[in-house]
C-alpha cells in the first residue's frame, strides 16, 4: 500500500480524495494556489505545497511544479482528482516515468479515449454501437454536409477534444451547419487547442445513461450499474440520480454488461465511466471517462462501495478481490450540483460565504471544502458543494432530497439551491419522466 499520495487538484474532490486515503491509513500531500492558501484540504491534508499563483495554467495545471513537489515531500502516488490533469496522457507518462505510481488508468487508455473519433472506433471495433456519424474527423464543411445529407438532419458537430459540453453545435439544415462547422471549430480550437471535429447525428430525445467501471491490473472488470445524467443545461450535468427510472432489469444488465465487457476487452484498469445515449430501447456510446466523476458519490451510496479506496486499491496493483455478482445494489440515490451563481441567470458568484449550514441526518452526505467565512475564488469552477441523498425507494429519497435542500444554509453568495428545489419540486422530475432536453425546454416555458 501507498504510504503518501499527492492529491494534483483542489476543493471538493481533493477533500473527497484526502478522506479516502486517512481512512486507508495513507497520508495525504496538498498542492495549491496561492489563491487556496486557505483551503480546506490544504488545512487537513499531512503536508501541503504552494505551486503557483491562482491562474490554473501556473499552479494546478503546471506540471514540473507538481512534480517538483511530489519529488520533495516523498510522495509514492499521484491521484489526479477530476479535471485538471487527470485525462492528460502526457502528464500520466511524466508521472509515471519519474517513478511514482499514477492512480489512474494507462497513459494508452487516457490517449485513446480522449480522442472521442479515435474511442468511437475503438469501442464499435469491439462492438459497441454508438450514434450514426462520420467515421472520423471531418475536415472541411463539404464533407460535413455530405455526412449530414446521409444520416440526416438534425446533426450534432462535436470537437475530437471535447468536454464540459463546449465545441458542440447542433445543426437544423445545410444552412445552419455552415456556421455551426466554423463555430464549433473555433470554440474547440479555443478551448482545446485541437479544433478536429466530427459529425453525429442529433438524437431528438434521448437519456444520458452511463455506466460506472472498475479494473485491475489483472484483467478483471467489474461494472457498478449506471447513473442518469439526463438532467442538463448546456450539456453539463445538473442533477444525477441512481439507478435510472427509465431502464427496467433487463436494460439495465445489458447496458452493464456491454460496457463491462468492452472495458475487459480494452484490458481497461482503474476507475472509469462509458457514457451513453438511451432512446428507444437503444443504447448508443457517445464516450468515455477514464477517472473518477463528480457524480460517483450516488453509485457509492447505492452500492455501500467506496470508489476513490478501490481506486487506490487497484493502483497499488492489487487484484479486485470480488465478482460482478458480489456488487449489491441497494435503494435509490439522488445528487444536486451546487453551484455559486445566481439560480436564475446563472452569473458566477464568487466571493466570501458568511453562513454555511451543511444538512445532515439519515441518508444524507454533503461532499463539499466550504465553510463560514471561506472566500470562494474567482478562478475556477463554480461547483462549490455536493448534495447526495440515499434512500430506500425513489421516493424516500426525493421526500428526503427536498428537506435536505431546505435545510441547506449558504449565505454571502449566490447559489443553485433554489433552482434544485423548483426542479425537483417538478411533476416531470418526480414522476422520472424526463430527457436531456427536459431542463432547458422548462426553463423557457418558466420564462
Ligand atoms: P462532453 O464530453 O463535452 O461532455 P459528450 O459527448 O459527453 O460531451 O456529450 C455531452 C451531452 O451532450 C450528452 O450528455 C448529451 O446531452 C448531449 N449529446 C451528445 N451527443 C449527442 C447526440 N448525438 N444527440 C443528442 N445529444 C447529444
Amino acid at each position: 500500500m501507498f504510504d503518501k499520495v499527492l492529491i494534483a487538484n483542489r476543493g471538493e474532490i481533493a477533500l473527497r480524495i484526502h478522506r479516502a486515503c486517512r481512512e486507508m491509513g495513507i497520508k495525504t500531500v496538498a498542492v495549491h494556489s496561492t489563491a487556496d492558501a486557505d483551503a480546506m484540504h490544504v488545512r487537513l491534508a499531512d503536508e501541503s505545497v504552494c505551486i503557483g499563483p491562482p491562474s490554473a495554467k501556473e499552479s494546478y495545471l503546471n506540471i514540473p511544479a507538481i512534480l517538483s513537489a511530489a519529488s520533495i515531500t516523498g510522495a509514492d502516488a499521484i491521484h489526479p482528482g477530476i479535471g485538471f490533469m487527470a485525462e492528460n496522457a502526457q502528464f500520466a507518462d511524466m508521472v509515471i516515468e519519474h517513478g511514482f505510481a499514477w492512480i489512474g488508468p494507462t497513459p494508452e487508455h487516457i490517449r485513446v479515449m480522449g480522442d472521442k473519433v479515435s474511442a468511437k472506433k475503438t469501442v464499435i471495433a469491439r462492438g459497441l454501437p454508438c450514434v450514426p456519424g462520420s467515421d472520423g474527423p471531418v475536415d472541411s464543411f463539404e464533407t460535413a454536409a455530405a455526412v449530414a445529407d446521409k444520416i440526416q438532419y438534425p446533426v450534432l458537430i462535436k470537437a475530437a477534444a471535447g468536454g464540459g459540453g463546449k465545441g458542440m453545435k447542433v445543426a437544423f439544415s445545410k444552412e445552419e451547419l455552415r456556421e455551426a462547422y466554423q463555430l464549433a471549430r473555433g470554440e474547440a480550437r479555443a478551448a482545446f487547442g485541437n479544433d478536429e471535429v466530427y459529425l453525429e447525428k442529433y438524437l431528438a430525445n434521448p437519456r444520458h445513461i452511463e455506466v460506472q467501471l472498475l479494473g485491475d491490473h489483472h484483467g478483471n472488470v467489474v461494472h457498478f450499474g449506471e447513473r442518469d445524467c439526463s438532467i442538463q443545461r448546456r450539456h453539463q450535468k445538473v442533477v444525477e440520480e441512481a439507478p435510472s427510472p427509465a431502464l427496467n432489469a433487463e436494460e439495465r444488465e445489458k447496458v452493464g454488461s456491454l460496457a463491462a465487457r468492452t472495458a475487459k476487452l480494452l484490458g481497461y484498469r482503474g476507475v472509469g465511466t462509458m457514457e451513453f445515449l438511451y432512446e428507444d430501447g437503444q443504447f448508443y456510446f457517445i464516450e468515455m471517462n477514464t477517472r473518477l466523476q463528480i457524480e460517483h458519490t450516488i453509485t457509492e451510496m447505492i452500492t455501500g462501495v467506496d470508489l476513490v479506496r478501490e481506486q487506490i486499491r487497484v493502483a497499488t496493483g492489487a487484484p479486485l478481490g470480488y465478482t460482478q455478482q458480489d456488487i449489491r445494489f441497494h435503494g435509490h440515490s439522488i445528487e444536486c450540483r451546487i453551484n455559486a451563481e445566481h439560480p436564475e441567470t446563472f452569473l458566477p458568484s464568487p466571493g466570501q460565504v458568511k453562513q454555511y449550514h451543511a444538512p445532515g441526518g439519515l441518508g444524507v452526505r454533503v461532499d463539499s471544502a466550504l465553510y463560514d467565512g471561506y472566500r470562494i475564488p474567482p478562478h475556477y469552477d463554480s461547483m462549490i458543494a455536493k448534495l447526495i441523498v440515499h434512500g430506500n425507494t425513489r421516493n424516500e429519497c426525493l421526500m428526503r432530497l427536498r428537506r435536505a435542500l431546505e435545510e441547506f444554509v449558504i449565505t454571502g453568495v449566490d447559489t443553485s439551491i433554489p433552482l434544485h428545489q423548483r426542479i425537483i419540486a417538478e411533476p416531470d422530475f418526480i414522476n422520472g419522466d424526463y430527457d436531456i432536453k427536459w431542463m432547458e425546454g422548462w426553463m423557457k416555458r418558466l420564462q
